[in-house]
């Protein structure tokens, strides 16, 4: 039984021990790289569905489903950010 150990099961676990740290050593590369990828990846975080409507304040396009919206003479007007809304109703 020990020869079985020895000559089979100590060279797998070697072997998945390594695989492990390859994989490991590999993930790090790829976050070390990966900001930089990923914000050229990220789509505006526009098109989340809805249609698209103009933010009256600092004329962004906003989606409908993913906004802010606020009733203003019976229309509904969109806006980017709370920051967008409040200034549209002081002005
Ligand atoms: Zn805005």
């Amino acid at each position: 039984m020990k020869f079985l150990f020895v000559e089979i099961i100590f060279p797998l676990l070697v072997l998945l021990f390594l695989r492990s740290v390859l994989k490991s050593i590999v993930a790090g590369f790829r976050s070390a790289s990966a900001p930089q990828n990923r914000a050229r990846q990220a789509p505006p975080q526009v098109s989340v569905g809805g249609e698209l409507k103009k933010d009256p304040v600092c004329g962004t396009y906003v989606s409908t489903a993913g906004s802010l919206s606020q009733k203003v003479n019976g229309q509904l007007v969109y806006f980017c950010s709370a920051a967008c809304r409040d200034k549209y109703r002081v002005a």
